[in-house]
């Protein structure tokens, strides 16, 4: 892993490495109890951590720990970060320190006790993407609304086939995805920062070359229907993972082991490093 050697030394690495967290018998019992059913879903953990009563606690100690140890400081959390994630199977939350080094939390059940404790997610950008745009380079909210393209970029800001977790895709889905993929890339080639996208159908923008979308409509019923259309296809998606969720709960009605055939999680035993 040549590439993160300048951000963090060997003995740093150490440090962070050695920064674990027993769970007490109880999170420990819970963490047991909510690997098991998210076993049975194909999300990634990370994305289930929501039904994860334990977790919070957990992290908090493990973020503690590390800083008590001068191992880690991380910035603000960045829930982004996630969705560039090289370990999905086994990452549960991320943390990220300045300098653009993010770490995810795994736990590691060895039969007797559960561990937690961090590995190596990825070098994200160094400076903070916080590029300055004047009006001018945004779309107005009206422009959006009216299907103006990217200032930036020049493609348009709709119009993509309905994101959807990658294990749920369709073989014309993913192909759809990956033409996707490759349309941002050829526009972006060396850009390693973060992208956007607007709503569920949004195509990718880049954050470093293309305008963020505008804040805040204006009045129209026009776009608070578009909104509502959005919330509303947010909550559908929320309600129906909470409800996949339900169905993994022991006695329930069994619902597609999809992640646990793919031998994706839940991660294997152990503490190997
Ligand atoms: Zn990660
Ligand atoms: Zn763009
Ligand atoms: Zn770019």
């Amino acid at each position: 892993m040549a590439r993160t050697s300048s951000l963090w030394s060997r003995r740093e690495r150490a440090a962070v490495q050695a920064v674990e967290v027993r769970l007490d018998p109880s999170a420990a019992a819970a963490y047991r109890a909510w690997a098991a059913r998210a076993a049975a879903l194909p999300e990634a953990p990370a994305k289930l951590l929501r039904f994860a009563e334990w977790y919070g606690a957990a992290e908090r100690a493990w973020l503690d720990r590390a800083a008590a140890a001068e191992a880690w400081a991380p910035d603000e959390p960045d829930p982004s970060d996630r969705e560039y994630c090289r370990s999905p199977a086994e990452a549960l939350g991320h943390t990220r320190r300045g300098d653009g080094l993010v770490l995810h939390l795994v736990a590691a059940d060895d039969g007797g006790a559960v561990l937690l404790h961090a590995r190596f997610c990825r070098a994200a950008p160094a400076f903070r993407i916080e590029r300055r745009w004047t009006e001018d380079q945004r779309l107005s909210w009206g422009e959006l609304v009216a299907g103006y393209p990217c200032k930036g970029c020049g493609r348009p800001v709709f119009g993509s086939f309905e994101h959807k977790p990658t294990m749920q895709r369709t073989p014309e889905e993913a192909a759809l995805h990956d033409a996707e993929e490759a349309a941002f890339l050829a526009l972006h080639p060396d850009c390693r920062t973060t992208r956007w996208s607007y709503g569920s159908t949004g195509l990718t923008h880049c954050s470093a070359c293309c305008p963020p979308p505008p804040f805040g409509p204006e009045q129209s019923e026009r776009i608070a229907r578009i909104l509502v259309e959005i919330a509303e296809s947010v909550a559908r998606r929320d309600a129906e993972l909470t409800r996949r969720w339900q169905a993994t709960q022991p006695g329930a009605a069994p619902a597609a082991a999809a992640g646990e055939q793919l031998g994706l999680w839940p991660p294997r035993r152990g503490r190997g490093r």
